[in-house]
């Protein structure tokens, strides 16, 4: 993996596949490592990435930024230790009047400020989607193992090449490790380097509920370990041979299987058991915590990957 990449496009081809999801954990291991990160919801359309982390922002959006109305700084809010996100707005009067190829200079601008932007974005073929695929150093693209998002994965590999950009590799999401589908077979398909796996991981969800980034929310579970290894992998500091396959491991609690989740992320009752948000001073701990049980080298923050038999 090339170090020199900073800018990173988080993109599917079809819709809820986890790219925000990606976009929000990748960005907190990252974070963890001692890096400065900005994550970008350039998901103008279909904004969510500001309930993943606890966000409300009240007046200032991306939508603002390249609508000409204000500066990106004024839109660029931080959330913990070394990590920053730049939300969109909700609104569609907002959204109308965006210009879209303002994006270039937003995009420009948090490059020289960041050591790694991460752009979260949208599904589908637009131009709001497109383009973000040809201003990144390179596109990881994310699906699960349906059939369906695979085939929609295709479309955006064609995309990007259109747009001028490189795609990475794939992160497939939701997998099941103990299942007889084919990871590797997936990305071979797609011709493209499988950069990980994400189990299915009932944990991800409650994390959504508490308003934490999973990897801060509960650290040891199988898919925070797959996305520190993703962090790791782009930074240069683990190999392809390292990636955790999750055979073996847990993908279902039975504390969460006793007691499921009611309703869906984006349903309209957020309460869960009387789960609150996290505080920002929770979450920059918790970071912390990441920090400080990676191991240093020669001065170089390194990302920990915890084995998947780890007690959670
Ligand atoms: P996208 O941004 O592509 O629309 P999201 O990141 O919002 O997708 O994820 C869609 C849904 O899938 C969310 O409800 C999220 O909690 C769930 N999800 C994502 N990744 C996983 C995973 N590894 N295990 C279980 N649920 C997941
Ligand atoms: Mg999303």
């Amino acid at each position: 993996m090339n170090t020199q990449e900073t800018v990173y496009a988080i993109a599917s081809g079809k819709g809820g596949v986890g790219k925000t999801t990606t976009t929000v954990n990748l960005g907190t291991a990252l974070a963890g490592a001692g890096n400065r990160v900005v994550i970008v919801d350039v998901d103008l359309g279909m904004a969510n990435l500001a309930g993943f982390v606890s966000l409300s922002p009240e007046d200032t959006t991306l939508h603002q930024v390249l609508a000409g109305e204000a500066d990106v700084t004024e839109a660029t809010y931080e959330l913990a230790d070394g990590i920053w996100a730049v939300p969109s707005g909700i609104g569609l009067d907002s959204y109308a009047s965006v210009e879209t190829e303002n994006l270039r200079e937003v995009v420009a601008e948090l490059r020289d400020q960041f050591d790694y932007v991460l752009l979260d974005v949208g599904a589908g073929v637009s131009h709001e989607t497109v383009l973000p695929l040809g201003l990144a150093d390179a596109v990881l693209l994310v699906s699960t193992p349906e059939p369906a998002s695979v085939q929609d994965a295709q479309k955006t590999c064609d995309l990007a090449d259109r747009a001028g950009g490189t795609i990475a590799g794939v992160v497939l999401t939701r997998t099941h490790p103990s299942g007889d589908i084919d990871h590797e077979g997936i990305a071979e398909k797609l011709d493209l380097p499988l950069l990980v796996t994400i189990p299915e991981d009932p944990t991800v969800r409650e994390s959504v509920y508490a308003g934490t980034p999973l990897v801060v929310h509960d650290p040891k579970s199988p898919a925070s370990r797959a996305y520190r290894y993703l962090a790791a992998r782009l930074v240069g500091e683990a190999d392809p041979e390292d990636r955790p396959t999750f055979e073996g491991a847990s993908e279902s609690p039975a504390r969460s299987e006793s007691q499921p989740p009611q309703r869906d992320a984006d349903g309209d009752d957020t309460e869960q058991g009387g789960a609150s948000a996290a505080s920002e001073d929770d979450v920059s701990a918790a970071i912390s915590e990441i920090d400080a049980d990676s191991e240093t080298d020669g001065g170089q923050p390194r990302i920990d990957i915890p084995d998947a038999e780890s007690d959670t």
